[in-house]
Order: structure tokens, then sequence, then C-alpha cells
């Protein structure tokens, strides 16, 4: 019986998994969509407008039209690459917003559906347009790519495992259940959650570094950008914590990057 429910919350998973997909056409990839963005985007639409009621906004500031215009810019050129992939359509349920809030934190970070806070404190590092660019389209790239909508299907199909697990230590003693459940909890964040997380910080980086030079900046100072950053004491503050890259590496990769976002922009020239 322990078998039989085990192979079918492992049937389920499988499904999930590899039926449950939608290609992006930012990425060309397919990624999972266990949960709907109907639902992800109600949610994440909520939870930021309570957050921006209560947080201090800036508005009409120098610093805050300009993070209108670079917003409004980057949305331009995501609206661009989806018309020359005919993917107009994809954006149907995004309400994109940019907000500067006033904090001294050093932090940025995108909810679902195109939610996009600015935290004062990265101001001083992002120094530019380019600069802000940079940390935008990163922000911007989140949103597209459905990273919130990936991070959720993962959760459900670790979810699925661990019930899995739960099902097949059942009846063996409390220790070797506490033990299976911990075992699968150390090792589907290690395998599962952080390089997932990694490669979903990379992805933004390459698709936010092709954004802001379809817009018209300039994606040489997106490297500039992660140098000054990297020269923060701490900024583990910002939304990549604890799964970024090195900064060396980021930057590498950047560079790297470059003459690929240049070909594209070109191509929506
Ligand atoms: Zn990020």
């Amino acid at each position: 019986m322990k078998k039989f429910l085990f192979i079918v919350v492992v049937l389920v998973g499988l499904f999930f998994a590899f039926y449950t997909k939608e290609k992006n056409p930012f990425s060309g990839k397919s990624t999972m969509a266990i949960v709907s963005n109907d639902s992800l985007f109600k949610e994440s639409f909520a939870a930021y407008g309570e957050f921006i009621d209560e947080s201090n906004v800036i508005e009409n500031s120098k610093d805050a039209l300009i993070v209108q215009e670079v917003g409004t810019k980057l949305r331009g050129a995501a609206e661009k690459w989806l018309k020359a992939e005919g993917s107009e359509d994809y954006l149907a349920h995004y309400e994109w917003e940019y907000h500067l809030v006033q904090a001294d934190e050093i932090n940025a970070w995108c909810m679902p559906g195109g939610k996009i806070v600015i935290y004062t404190g990265i101001l001083p590092i992002t120094k530019n347009k380019d600069g802000l660019a940079t940390v935008m389209g990163h922000e911007l790239a989140h949103a597209l790519l459905n990273h919130g909508q990936q991070s959720q299907s993962a959760n459900i199909l670790k979810q699925l495992g661990a019930i899995g697990v739960a099902i097949l230590s059942s009846g063996e003693s409390y220790n070797t259940q506490e033990i299976a459940q911990t075992a699968y909890d150390a090792g589907s964040h290690l395998l599962g959650t952080l390089p997932f997380s990694r490669a979903n910080e990379t992805e933004a980086d390459e698709i936010g570094l092709a954004l802001m030079t379809i817009a018209g900046y300039n994606p040489e100072e997106a490297c500039a950008f992660w140098s000054r950053m990297s020269e923060q004491n701490d900024n583990t503050q910002f939304d990549f914590l604890s799964t970024h890259p090195s900064d060396e590496k980021r930057i590498n990769a950047l560079q790297a990057a470059i003459p690929k976002a240049k070909e594209i922009a070109e191509q929506m020239k």
C-alpha cells in the first residue's frame, strides 16, 4: 500500500514537472507552470498594493521621474521584443508599476506581473540612468521570465516530494521519519532551490542586459554598476541575497553577454 501511494505521488510529480510547461518568449525555454499566473498575479498585486500603502513612496522628485522614465523605456523594449517574436499578447495580464521608495537599504525587487520597487539606498550605486537600467532591467526580466511562477511551482513539487518521503517512512520509528524528512529538506534545497535560483539570477542578468540595450542604454555600464556594487561592504540586501553568483563571475558573464545583447537590439531596430 505504501509503495502504491508513493508511486502515485511520484507520478503526479512527474506529470506536473513534464506536462505543465510553457515556452517563454524571452528565453525560448520551457518552464514549469503548475501555478497559474492568474492566481499568482492576483496575490502579487494585492501584496504590492499593501507594501506601497505602507511605504514612503517618493513621487515627482527628479529621481522618481527617472525611475518612471527608465521603467517605461524598458517596458517598451520588452514589447518590441515580443512583437518581433509574434507574442504580443504575452503581457495581457501584466500591470506594470515602478516605484521609488525612501529606504537606506541597497535593494530593488519585483513581484510577478510587473510590480517593481527601487529603494533610494541603491541610487548612489546606480549613479546614472544606465546603472538604474541595469537594476530595473534585471527586475523586469525576473517578471517577464515568470520566475515567481517557477519558484512557486518548484515549491509545490518539493512539497509533493515531502509527502512521498512521509508515505515511505510512515510506520517507521519517529526518529527514522524525522531523519528521512530532514535529509529530504536539505537535499531538495541544495539540489533544487539553490541552483534553480542561481540560474534565475543569471538568466535575469542576460535578459535584463538585452532589454536595456534595446531601450537604448549602454550595456557596458552593467559591468560598471556591478563593479561599484562589489565595492559595497554589505551588498547582501539585494534581491539576489544568498543565491547570487560571486560579483566577479557575474561581471565576467555580463561582459561575455554584451555582444549577444547588442545583436538582439540590432534586430529590433
Ligand atoms: Zn534577481
